[in-house]
């Protein structure tokens, strides 16, 4: 069984990574024509397996397998295939080999599956090209709004809905069709951080999924002045109010932890370099992000209140004024214990033992739990972290992952 598993992940690995920009590393923007051309070989290898492949007005991709029993929910399994600029070669790709690998192994035996088993290709997962979050899962769920479509991607400034509409989607059903109805989703993704390759562990099950909440156009507006006329008290100096706000919200992070409390506060981007900036100037103008994640929405709320005050007091004594921008949140996601339950079981048939832990970084997952279906992730060792051309992953992880799927999905039926 682990041949065709194997078999199945090395080629369409090969197959996916062949498609994309010039490096470094792997660029398929979410709605282009290269995400489109990545979709077209699920398709092909769904074919060659006997799967029947379907999309939605949204262009996510379903390759599905008939169970025993048709009546029954069916079981979602995969990823996405778009990518950030220079990205790696295993997020979103490992998911998506590894739900076809899963389907590979399920013909080969001849077994069917106790119930439908979905190959599920989802579009537009990665944020950094349309600012909404899981765009393709949420339309699939019925949960994409009309002001979404109008959002426009971060290299072209084209709308949503005309990129939709050039892949050949239908953006207009998206806000009508019947959404999927509440089923289960499973997605097999690497773990973007270092605790599995640390701890010398292949996978894990994935409980949660962080919630976040960001200003991602926010800017402090100073006075621009003469870097040797102008005194310490009457300067508007942008650059020092940033430094102290950012000196702020990591002391409000570490004492967020020592109270025992998730959290993380990353500043993204902090730029005091356009052209306007020079040696010889009091900087009048910083722009900005600030992204806070928390697997407890009660914690997101607080630290946006230390935040805004931190900010007021700031404004205050640097005669800086903050301009925060819009407010943008993801919300912090319980996954299903039950399935997760499920697949460590199964794991553990293997020999393995997963751990049990949260997902720093957002995930369809999450769109696919927060519209209520029972939805879990496992997470793959990876090294050199994520969206960077040096990401790592040994495909010997992923199949052994789905060697345990395998074992998981043929105990599942109607219960
Ligand atoms: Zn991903």
């Amino acid at each position: 069984m682990s041949d065709i598993i194997k078999d199945t992940v090395d080629r369409l690995l090969d197959r996916v990574n062949a498609i994309s920009e010039s490096g470094p590393g792997f660029t398929r923007p979410s709605y282009s024509p290269l995400e489109s051309q990545a979709h077209r070989v699920i398709e092909d290898e769904a074919n060659a397996l006997g799967l029947t492949v379907t999309r939605d007005a949204a262009l996510n991709l379903f390759a599905r397998l008939p169970g025993r029993d048709r009546n029954a929910p069916a079981i979602h399994v995969g990823s996405h295939l778009d990518t950030v600029a220079m990205g790696g070669a295993y997020d979103g790709q490992a998911g998506v080999a590894g739900a076809m690998a899963l389907a590979a192994a399920f013909v080969e035996s001849g077994e069917p599956p106790p119930v439908d088993l979905v190959v599920t290709v989802t579009r537009a997962e990665e944020s950094v090209w349309f600012p909404v979050s899981y765009v393709g899962s949420r339309a699939a769920l019925g949960r994409l709004t009309p002001a979404e479509l109008q959002a426009t991607r971060s290299d072209t400034g084209r709308t949503l809905q005309d990129h939709i509409l050039s892949e050949g989607g239908r953006p207009d059903d998206i806000l009508t069709d019947t959404p999927l109805a509440p089923a289960r989703f499973i997605e097999l993704h690497i773990e973007q951080g270092d605790v599995l390759n640390n701890a010398g562990e292949p996978f894990a099950v994935v409980d949660g999924v962080r919630g976040g909440l960001r200003y991602r156009q926010a800017r402090i507006n100073g006075t621009w002045a003469h870097s040797g006329g102008q005194a310490r008290s009457e300067r508007s100096d942008a650059v020092f109010a940033m430094a102290d706000l950012i000196v702020a919200m990591d002391r409000r992070w570490d004492e967020a932890l020592h109270a025992g409390h998730d959290l993380a506060v990353t500043f993204g981007r902090v730029d005091a370099a356009t052209s306007e900036h020079a040696f010889a100037k009091v900087p009048g103008r910083v722009d900005f992000c600030v992204d806070l994640r928390s697997d407890d929405i009660a914690v997101l709320d607080r630290m946006d209140g230390v935040f805004l005050g931190e900010s007021a007091a700031i404004e205050a004594a640097r005669h800086v004024r903050f301009d925060l921008g819009l407010q943008s949140r993801s919300q912090p996601t319980k996954l299903s214990a039950a399935l997760g339950d499920r697949i460590a079981d199964a794991a553990r048939a293997l020999g393995h033992t997963p751990r049990r832990m949260l997902s720093g970084g957002g995930h369809d997952a999450a769109a696919f739990a927060q519209a209520g279906w029972d939805s879990v992730m496992v997470f793959l060792r990876n090294w050199n972290g994520s969206h960077n051309p040096d990401e790592g992953m040994d495909p010997a992880d992923l199949v052994a992952a789905v060697d345990a799927l395998h074992g998981a999905v043929r105990g599942m039926g109607r219960e």
